[in-house]
C-alpha cells in the first residue's frame, strides 16, 4: 500500500508515518528526516540546506525528486512506501506521479491530518522542549514561516488528489491513539482498527 501523509509542521505525520509503517510493513520515507541526516554529516551540500530548512524555505524540487526516487529504488520499500514530508509542491506531486506510472504503482490513500494553527506554536514548543532543541527550526519564527509555505505551496495539491477521490482528511486534534485508529479506518484497515 502506498500512503501519502499531509498535514502543516507539528500536525504529528511523523508519528503517526512511524506507526503505520510498523502496522503495514511498508517504508516510512520521511524527506525531512534524510536532509537532517545530509545536514548531520556535515557535508556542503548539507550546509546549504541547513540555511534552507532553517529559513523555513523548501529545498528545490529537482533535489527532492531526486531524493526520494533513490530511495523509492530500495528493496526496503517492496511492501509499499509512507510518504511523509513529499510532494509538498505542485511539480513534486507530477513528478511523483510520472515515477509511479513508470514503475506500475499508484498511491492508494492520501491522509490530510488537519489542526488549526492556533495549536501548532505550542506543539513545536514542546516537541523542541523534548527533543533538547534537535530541530533548528522548531522555533516560533521559522514555524510562521513553514506555515505560509505549507498553506500557499503545500495545500494547492490537495484538490488534485481530491478530484481522484484519494483524499481522507482526518482530526489531527484528537488523541494520538485515537488519530492512529480514524486513519486506520479512513485505509480500511479492520484489523487495527
Ligand atoms: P519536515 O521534517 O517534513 O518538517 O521538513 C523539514 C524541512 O525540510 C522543511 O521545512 C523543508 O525545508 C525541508 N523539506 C522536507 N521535505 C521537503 C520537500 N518535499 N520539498 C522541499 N523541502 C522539503
Amino acid at each position: 500500500m502506498n500512503i501519502i501523509m499531509f498535514g502543516p509542521p507539528g500536525a504529528g505525520k511523523g508519528t503517526q508515518a512511524k506507526r503505520l509503517e510498523e502496522a503495514l510493513g511498508a517504508k516510512q520515507l520521511s524527506t525531512g528526516d534524510m536532509l537532517r541526516a545530509e545536514l548531520a554529516s556535515g557535508s556542503e551540500m548539507g550546509k546549504a540546506l541547513k540555511e534552507i530548512m532553517d529559513a523555513g524555505q523548501l529545498v528545490p524540487d529537482d533535489v527532492m525528486v531526486k531524493l526520494i526516487q533513490y530511495a523509492m529504488e530500495s528493496p526496503d520499500c517492496a511492501k509499499g512506501v509512507i510518504l511523509d514530508g513529499f510532494p509538498r509542491t505542485v511539480p513534486q506531486a507530477e513528478a511523483l506521479d510520472d515515477m509511479l506510472k513508470a514503475s506500475g504503482k499508484k498511491i492508494d490513500h492520501v491522509l490530510v491530518l488537519e489542526v488549526d494553527d492556533s495549536i501548532l506554536l505550542s506543539r513545536i514548543q514542546k516537541r523542541a522542549a523534548e527533543t533538547g532543541g534537535a530541530r533548528s527550526d522548531d522555533n516560533a519564527d521559522t514555524l510562521k514561516k513553514r506555515l505560509d509555505v505549507y498553506h500557499s505551496q503545500t495545500a494547492p495539491i490537495l484538490p488534485y488528489y481530491e478530484q481522484q477521490n484519494l483524499l481522507r482528511r482526518i482530526d489531527g486534534m484528537a488523541e494520538m491513539d485515537d488519530v492512529t485508529a480514524e486513519i486506520h479506518k479512513a485505509i480500511g484497515n479492520k484489523q487495527a482498527a
